[in-house]
């Protein structure tokens, strides 16, 4: 299935190597993959001039944030996708698609059903003053999961992390979020109480497997932005919502996204550069061979 206009590989493919180069004006780009960051890349290369050419394997836009429609016309999702406040980016990309009315955001709060007593919840209510007091106000205000003591530990802890920024949090590679917790003597029941969820949130794995890297990363974004841990809902199902906007603003300026369009093979020449992308080969059809100036 073809969404955008017609190929012009082949007049491409015979500009020389050396004048796109001194010219790389308007490169044809192949972009393998139809998720949120092939189908971002495309757009902001449409931005810059060039015409991405999108090949995504699947028939269906978004790769992890898909979604099907079953016979009475519901949307299936491959999960819940919260968008943060701390990501930037993407809201930036929602403002200039014109579409920042479809998330949702929800009050400033993390909520936390609480496994020995089901269907009861905890709170981490933020209160609307400037990071990092809003976040410390919430995890002081946290009475249900969080003591005294483990306040106090988790806060020390956070300290390097909030005065050393990320140089501090990559040196925590070496430890996994568990060992973390251990090392600054905050006990295991704070791991089963808040972390396994947000440890699989983040990386579908456990507290004990996950590099306390990509943890302390996300605290601290919540801690250093007012905002960042403040969490939006698309309002309906992102390949229509999120993605077709993307692709809409991709092809009104020449670019193609392709479905059913895996990219099987970079093909080379002898010279070790590129000759051709094969793709296809799926669903009855022939698999064929493209041309473009990068990948
Ligand atoms: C259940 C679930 C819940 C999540 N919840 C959240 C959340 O709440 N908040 C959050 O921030 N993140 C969440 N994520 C993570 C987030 O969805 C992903 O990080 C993001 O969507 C990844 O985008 P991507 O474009 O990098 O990769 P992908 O979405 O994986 O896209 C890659 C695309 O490339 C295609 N592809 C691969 N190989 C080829 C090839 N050779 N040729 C052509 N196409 C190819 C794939 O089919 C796919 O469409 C969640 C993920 C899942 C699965």
């Amino acid at each position: 299935m073809t969404l955008g206009t017609g190929a012009r590989f082949e007049v491409r493919a015979a500009i020389p190597l050396w004048l796109r180069l001194v010219f790389p004006l308007d490169m044809r780009v192949a972009i393998a993959g139809a998720g949120l960051a092939g189908l971002a890349c495309a757009k902001y290369l449409c931005d810059a001039g060039h015409t991405p050419i999108v090949l995504e394997g699947r028939d269906v836009l978004g790769g992890k944030v898909a979604a099907w429609q079953d016979e009475d016309g519901d949307w299936y999702e491959t999960g819940l996708h919260i968008f943060f406040g701390a990501y930037r980016n993407m809201r930036q990309l929602f403002a200039e698609l014109n579409i920042e009315d479809r998330l949702q955001w929800k009050s400033h709060s993390m909520i936390f059903n609480q496994r020995e007593n089901p269907g009861s919840y905890s709170r981490f209510d933020f209160p609307d003053i400037p990071a990092p007091f809003n976040g410390v106000a919430a995890i002081l205000g946290n009475n249900d999961m969080l003591s005294w003591p483990e306040k106090i530990a988790f806060a020390k802890g956070l300290i390097p992390a909030m005065l050393r920024g990320q140089p501090y949090v990559e040196e925590c590679d070496r430890y996994s979020w568990t060992e973390w917790l251990r090392l600054h003597n905050i006990p295991e029941r704070v791991n089963d109480e808040v972390f396994i969820a947000m440890a699989k949130a983040l990386n579908f794995i456990d507290p004990d497997e996950i590099s306390s890297t990509v943890v302390l990363t996300a605290l601290n974004r919540f801690l250093q932005e007012s905002d960042g841990s403040k969490m939006a809902f698309l309002d309906g199902n992102p390949p229509q919502r999120l993605c077709q906007p993307i692709v809409d603003s991709i092809t009104a300026r020449g670019g193609e996204v392709h479905l059913d369009a895996p990219l099987r093979e970079i093909e080379l020449n002898a010279d070790g550069t590129v000759s051709g992308f094969r793709i296809g080969g799926i669903k009855g059809q022939e698999s064929r061979t493209i041309q473009a100036d990068a990948t």
